[in-house]
């Protein structure tokens, strides 16, 4: 079945829970359910355990991304955060070293405390991954391509590598969603989503997902999420099936979008640089079309100075200057500011974030109106 039927109809299979032949999963608002009889289930206990809207979910999400299973999380950090508990004291996790700014919060300053080990590094150069692995090297975690730079990284050589000295590979795909790219189909063994972005499509609910690639994993990662318990409500489970419904067609007209938009960058005075793996001369432009089948609508983009970015954010109207992406709204980011405000200058420097870069998320409006938006902005 294509993904495009897939994310209306996930497996279309009969939902098991329901005999009236409802269209729209329904939404099981109900913290706890009754037993039959001692001894007997009717296969839902307790709503942190599970829950038929979630599972719904769930199995739609790991259809979509070729997983065993998946478990849905009421933020996308939430999802990060049960992950890392399958983690011991002292075991190391080589990341990218241009990851989403909430994952490194995290990694640094409450994993780090719990005992585990970081090393960064740029993930798209495999021979530098290799030099950092070490008897305690438990899991490689790359986010491709990267936030905000737009670094790709070879998925099937780093899982090539990961196979060959036992590690996991764990893949942050929110920014392509499994629309352009399926990171198990490559050999992930596990694929992380802020189901907030693409996902949900609508900047109206948070939401997170870890998807996996087999049973083993899928039964450590829901004791440790029943355990935990920050799983996602019945109703944001619902808004991200509906959202997901649109999944499709949303990505395409995104896509198409930051095509141009990318292009009218490129061209304009004030623009010095456009990261967007869309466009031919992006460093990872190669490695992109060979595992994925867009480019999504992530664009970097650097001005001339400080009072352009200022301009831009005080004229923008259709598209807004707000944190987050992957909506239907266009929104711009002003990553120095907002998310990547809590990394060091030299960490904000190695990655190439300054005070003239911003982040741009293209919506599905009309192309023209944004163009006409940004040229306002740009002020010309
Ligand atoms: C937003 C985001 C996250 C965190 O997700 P939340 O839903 O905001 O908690 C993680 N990774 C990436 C790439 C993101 O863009």
């Amino acid at each position: 079945m294509n993904i495009d039927t897939k994310c209306v109809h996930g497996n279309n299979e009969q939902f098991k829970t329901d005999n009236t032949g409802s269209i729209s999963f329904p939404i099981y608002q109900s913290a706890t359910f009754a037993h039959p009889a001692l001894g007997q289930s009717t296969g839902y206990d307790y709503s942190r355990s599970q829950n038929p809207t979630r599972e719904h979910l769930e199995k739609l999400v790991a259809a979509l991304e070729s997983g065993h299973d998946a478990v849905a999380y009421s933020t996308g950090m939430a999802a990060v955060s049960a992950l890392m508990e399958i983690f011991s004291p002292n075991d190391h996790i080589i990341a990218s070293d241009d990851l989403y700014g909430g994952s490194i919060r995290l990694f640094n300053k409450i994993s780090e405390k719990n005992g585990l080990k970081f090393n960064y590094v740029d993930t798209s150069n495999i021979p530098a991954i290799k030099n950092l692995i070490n008897k305690n090297t438990k899991a490689i975690f790359v986010e491709t391509p990267t936030n905000p730079m737009m670094n790709v990284t070879d998925l099937k050589e780093v899982s090539k590598l990961a196979k060959e000295y036992n590690l996991l590979l764990i893949v942050d795909n929110t920014f392509l969603s499994p629309y352009f790219q399926k990171p198990i189909e490559l050999g992930a063994d596990i694929v992380l989503h802020s189901g907030t972005k693409f996902l949900g499509g609508h900047n109206d609910t948070l939401a997170g997902f870890l998807v996996l690639a087999n049973e083993e994993l899928t039964e450590k990662i829901k004791f440790i999420s029943k355990t935990t318990g920050a799983v996602l409500s019945p109703f944001d489970s619902w808004l991200i099936i509906r959202g997901i419904k649109t999944l499709s067609i949303r990505m395409r007209q995104q896509e198409q979008n930051s095509l141009k938009l990318a292009d009218y960058l490129k061209n304009h005075s004030k623009v010095k640089k456009v990261f967007y793996v869309g466009l031919k001369d992006h460093p990872s432009y190669e490695v992109s079309i060979k595992q994925t089948t867009g480019f999504g609508s992530m664009i970097g983009f650097e001005v001339d100075s400080e009072e352009t970015v200022k301009h831009i954010l005080s004229n923008i109207s259709i598209i807004k200057y707000a944190e987050s992406l992957g909506g239907v709204e266009s929104l711009i980011t002003y990553p120095m500011t907002q998310t990547h405000a809590d990394l060091t200058p030299e960490e904000r420097e190695n990655r190439g974030i300054n005070e003239k870069f911003l982040r741009f998320s293209v919506g599905i409006e009309n192309v023209d109106d944004l163009i006409e938006d940004l040229q306002y902005a740009l002020g010309e």
